[in-house]
């Protein structure tokens, strides 16, 4: 079968977290995906994905074993960067109450944001981007983003409360597309991945 994204060769940030799942959504989408576990793979990809786990994780080993920098200039020559949950918290410029770890996109983040009681749930969204049909999203200990400023757009609501933005080549959910059948998610990114890579 003929597949649009077979080309790509997508990155899924492999310091911690919920790397293979990721990985395995890129596979049913037929995408080329890596694992990228040592810096120098950044250099040659298509679309990085950073995914959820620990941000303050994520966060200082990315920084010491010299990913950051190479984040940086993949998201400054317009490459495609997806942040979900921890992921999103690395790419805010603004982190309530602590620095900002890559701070690329123009938003502000409270982590925790659900509390305790309610540190995993699921809920039905409406994600105009991905069509009428409600979205499953799946939040564990998950963010919200408290402020976007110009330049980034809302592309989802949960009560109220802003959990998916798009600025430009960036992209960013609080919750987890990975964890989830539906891979409308994952496509959508592929397809920002796509028209960059033509
Ligand atoms: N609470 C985590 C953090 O602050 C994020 C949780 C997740 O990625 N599922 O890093």
């Amino acid at each position: 079968m003929f597949n649009l994204f077979r080309d790509l060769r997508i990155g899924v940030l492999g310091i911690q977290g919920a790397v293979s799942e990721h990985i395995e959504s890129l596979k049913k989408c037929g995408a080329g995906y890596v694992a990228v576990r040592k810096a120098a793979l950044l250099d040659d990809l298509d679309g990085l994905i950073i995914p959820g786990g620990e941000s303050t994780t994520i966060g200082r080993l990315s920084g010491l074993y010299g990913y950051q920098d190479r984040i940086s200039a993949m998201a400054a020559a317009g490459k495609p960067i997806f942040g979900t949950c921890a992921g999103l918290i690395l790419l805010a410029r603004e982190l309530e109450g602590q620095d900002p770890i890559l701070a690329l996109m123009s938003i502000k983040v409270r982590r925790n944001a659900f509390g305790r009681q309610k540190e995993s749930f699921e809920a039905d969204l409406q994600i105009p981007v991905l069509g009428e049909e409600p979205y499953c999203g799946v939040f564990i200990r998950a963010p919200i983003i408290t402020s976007v400023q110009e330049g980034a757009g809302v592309l989802a609501q949960f009560q109220g409360q802003i959990v998916a933005v798009r600025e430009n080549n960036l992209l960013a959910a609080s919750f987890h597309p990975e964890l989830t059948d539906d891979l409308r998610f994952h496509n959508y990114f592929l397809g920002m991945a796509l028209q960059k890579a033509v």
